[in-house]
């Protein structure tokens, strides 16, 4: 969220300013920004280093003591739409911070309280990318479920938005809280096809003593109920989710309403880390699971994913999607389902007939007008 070039005008001036933006969502982005200033410092020994960003918020004294670190940013960045594109999609960060408490977690030290960045801001910057040639745009923010601004809540602005911009081909969420999600949301899925039949849930546990330790604010049967609502208006919707496994506390037992959860709410793509204590947090104090325990479970959690897609995979075949082509060989229908398609441009949009899958993708034949390389200008 923090604009390096303007950073590096107002901190420093040279050309020798280098400004590092910082990441504390986990420890392992923590370490890497440690290490690209230290690398920084080894190949340009003469740059000024301006250290920015979250991880440099939650340890100023840290990053400031590092040899090259000439000023520690320790302020929050202002709050406003900030554009990103990777390939062919768009990246929208609508909302930064956070209100909430998880007991895990080290986000709300770092990037402070929930803001939302007004519409009118989003929507200008939504045309520019559209009008840059993107055709999918992700909204993303750190708790997107809390965004609020206006008037408007996270389902409100997903329907200006698509009304302000009707060249957009499709529109996207990035993780969602599932107790936070307004009734607003719901009818959006229901009505406006371009909106992605594609969710991901933070959803973390499937057992609610582990649930309460983590500070979530849903039980498991919040999370089930979501997402049959999920079902009920968009009937195509396809879920991921978020979890942690081994988190401090927990047994077999508990381990077990996690992988049952999988099922129960019907997931498909899963996001699996092994629990790992950040220091200053408490869940760090409390009493925690074996190492190599954590791990096996998230192993045997990852297997569970990779079983839930290979079903998801098997029910596509024979059936024609329409894919928008990524860099690499790669596109993804509007669920998120990633295909093989070797030889299709990036950026284009192709209608294609699954013929099979490898137990990650599928594998598809474009069709005729696909193949002759007309783009299809239709929605998702
Ligand atoms: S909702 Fe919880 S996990 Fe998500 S950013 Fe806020 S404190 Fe962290």
């Amino acid at each position: 969220m923090v604009d390096s070039e303007e950073l590096a005008r107002r901190h420093g001036g040279a050309a020798e300013t280098v400004v590092v933006n910082t990441c504390a969502v986990t420890g392992e982005a923590t370490r890497q920004a440690r290490q690209a200033i230290r690398r920084l410092h080894r190949e340009r020994p003469e740059a000024r280093i301006v250290v920015a960003g979250c991880a440099a918020r939650i340890d100023p004294q840290g990053f400031e003591s590092m040899a090259g670190v000439t000023r520690v940013i320790a302020e929050q960045p202002p709050t406003r739409a900030f554009a990103a594109s990777e390939g062919t999609r768009g990246f929208l960060a609508v909302q930064n911070g956070c209100d909430h408490s998880c007991t895990f977690c080290i986000i709300p030290a770092g990037r402070g309280a929930s803001r939302s960045v007004a519409p009118r801001e989003i929507v200008a910057q939504a045309r520019a990318l559209v009008a840059g040639g993107k055709q999918e745009i992700v909204l993303t923010g750190v708790d997107l479920t809390s965004y609020d601004a206006d008037g408007l809540k996270l389902g409100g602005l997903l329907r200006l938005l698509l009304r302000e911009t009707p060249a957009l081909a499709r529109l996207r969420l990035s993780s969602i809280d599932c107790i936070e999600a307004d009734d607003d949301l719901l009818i959006a899925l229901r009505e406006e096809e371009r909106l992605c039949p594609h969710l991901h849930l933070s959803l973390q546990a499937g057992d609610d003593l582990i649930l309460k330790r983590m500070k979530r604010r849903h039980l498991r049967a919040d999370a089930i109920r979501f997402c049959e609502r999920l079902r009920a208006v968009r009937p195509d919707i396809v879920l991921g989710a978020d979890f942690i496994a081994g988190f401090p506390t927990e047994t077999e037992e508990m381990f077990a309403q996690t992988r049952a959860l999988v099922d129960d709410c019907g997931l498909t793509h899963l996001h699996v880390f092994p629990f790992s204590p950040r220091p200053g947090t408490p869940a760090a104090r409390m009493p925690q699971v074996a190492r190599d325990v954590a791990k096996d479970r998230a192993a045997r959690l990852r297997e569970d994913g990779a079983r839930a897609l290979a079903r998801h995979l098997d029910l596509q075949v024979g059936k024609t999607l329409v894919l928008l082509a990524e860099r690499g060989g790669a596109a993804r229908a509007a669920d998120f389902t990633l295909a093989r398609t070797p030889g299709v441009e990036a950026g284009q949009m192709i209608e294609a007939r699954v013929t099979g899958q490898d137990g990650r993708a599928l594998l598809i034949d474009p069709l005729p007008a696909s193949r002759s390389g007309a783009l299809i200008a239709r929605a998702p």
